[in-house]
Parts: structure tokens; sequence; C-alpha cells
């Protein structure tokens, strides 16, 4: 997926993080009071995003999801139009799907010198309904993914949004100071 107009001295990053539907228990929960983080980041703590699935119920999913992080105050997500937009929130078609394999959700981001400078995260709704996830386990699967396209890595502790097959847990403390953190932080250093 690399495109050669960006030149040879850009350094690009290409990352695809899952979120893994298992049926095997018995991870190990460590307490960790703030989520942890990757070496990249935008480069401030916002960054526009256009909601590209053609489905009202996903729009619905993702703009909650937005409500939510833009309502802790540590990122703030602005609506730009699709060409525009540095993130793209989606849905798979079923052939996309296939791809997915059993990720209910994935990011994937675009980075050079560690700044984000594109992101699109996208639901999987065929899964979704054969797992029957509820609304609100949509809007944290929607809620995690928009984690990682802010830069959070996954938190070992279930009582965490980012937790690698997190279902029913919404944002909580931990990963709100992962977000205040994350930009506190230089890109290229990880937590
Ligand atoms: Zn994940």
């Amino acid at each position: 997926m690399t495109r050669s107009t960006w030149g040879r001295k850009i350094v690009m990053a290409i990352v695809a993080i899952s979120l893994f539907v298992s049926q095997v228990g018995g991870a190990v929960a460590l307490a960790a009071t703030t989520t942890p983080f990757g070496p990249e980041r935008f480069a401030q703590n916002h960054a526009t995003y256009a909601i590209t699935t053609k489905s009202a119920y996903y729009q619905r999913i993702w703009r909650s999801a937005i409500k939510a992080w833009n309502k802790t105050g540590a990122f703030t997500f602005r609506l730009a139009s699709n060409k525009t937009a540095q993130i793209k929130l989606s849905t798979a078609s079923a052939s996309q799907a296939k791809r997915l394999g059993r990720d209910v959700g994935l990011t994937e981001f675009w980075a050079r010198n560690d700044y984000f400078f594109k992101v699109d995260s996208e639901l999987n709704p065929s899964l979704l309904h054969s797992y029957g996830y509820s609304r609100s386990d949509d809007l944290h699967v929607a809620e995690h993914e928009l984690g990682h396209a802010m830069g959070l890595a996954h938190n070992p502790s279930k009582h965490s949004v980012m937790y690698y097959q997190n279902r029913s847990v919404g944002i909580q403390q931990v990963d709100i100071n992962g977000v205040k953190k994350r930009y506190l932080t230089p890109a290229g250093q990880a937590s």
C-alpha cells in the first residue's frame, strides 16, 4: 500500500490493529492506570473525520462514539468532507468482511515520522450481527476503534474500552488518561 508519489524520504508506517472476537478466556488482567499508547499520534489533539458508511444505523453508531470521546475533552474530532477528512469511518462490505475474518472492528493508519496523516476505521456488521452484539456493544467497538485512531494501544485490563476483546465496556477514566498522556508525550515515544 505504499505510493511512490510520497517520495523516498518519507518513512511509511502502515499498521492494522484489530479487535478480535474470541471465545477463549483466561487472559491475565493487569491493572493499568493509564491505557498504553504506541509511538504514533496526530500532530495535535484534534483531527478531522468523515463518516462514509451508507448505513444509517452505523452512521449513528460512529456519531455516538465521536460524541462520547469529544465529551471527555482529551481529544476533539471535527467533521470534515469525505475528501479532506484525516479519519474515515466506515463499515465493511460483505467482501471486505471476508478479509476482516474474525475482527469486529479494524483500524489502519498511515504515518510518517510517527505522525498520522490518514486513518481508516471500519466496523464489521455481518460479524457484529452473528455474535448478537447489542447497540451499546456496537458503540463500544466504535469507541475502541476511535481509541486506535488517536494512538491508543490495547489495555491488558478488562476495565478499559481498549481491552483487546472488549464488548461491554465504554470509555473509562484510564482511557481518557491514556489519550491525555499520548498528547503530552512526543511522537516516536510509546508508553
Ligand atoms: Zn484493538
